[in-house]
């Protein structure tokens, strides 16, 4: 899974790209909205984390049809409502906890793929996202 992750705060973006490389996903981290326009154009990502509070662009301009998370530090009730009327999927109020931004991410990626059961079966192969266990006739 490739996330396109687009957030200028250093701090923020190289904890959460980090901590989700950790997780297993394939990151991408831009720092700006032309950035995050230029890398949707020319890669496929399963999913977009993206700060609303960018440089140059505003983040709620970069909304294409990949799934998108936003974060944001704006926290008011008029904020979120024109995000989400945007296009934005699931919303994250800064600051935010990376447990909680995995999870909400899990539950993007499989609503996008059509599942509402978190654990991925085919045939004799079971993978469980959120623990990163795979199990093959029953066995690890
Ligand atoms: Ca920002």
């Amino acid at each position: 899974m490739r996330i396109l992750l687009v957030e200028d705060d250093e701090m923020i973006g190289e904890a959460v790209a980090d901590g989700l490389k950790g997780e297993g996903y394939a990151v991408d981290w831009v720092k700006d909205g032309n950035s995050a326009i230029i890398a949707l154009d020319t890669t496929p990502f399963s999913l977009v984390i993206l700060d609303l509070g960018l440089p140059g662009k505003d983040g709620l301009a970069v909304l294409k049809d990949t799934p998108v998370l936003v974060t944001t530090a704006r926290d008011t009730v008029n904020d979120r409502i024109e995000g989400l009327d945007a296009g934005a999927d699931d919303y994250l109020i800064k600051p935010y906890d990376l447990d909680e931004l995995s999870a909400r991410i899990r539950a993007l990626l499989r609503r996008s793929a059509g599942r509402s059961d978190p654990i991925i079966r085919r045939g004799r192969l079971t993978i469980n996202p959120s623990t990163r266990e795979v199990l093959f006739n029953g066995e690890s």
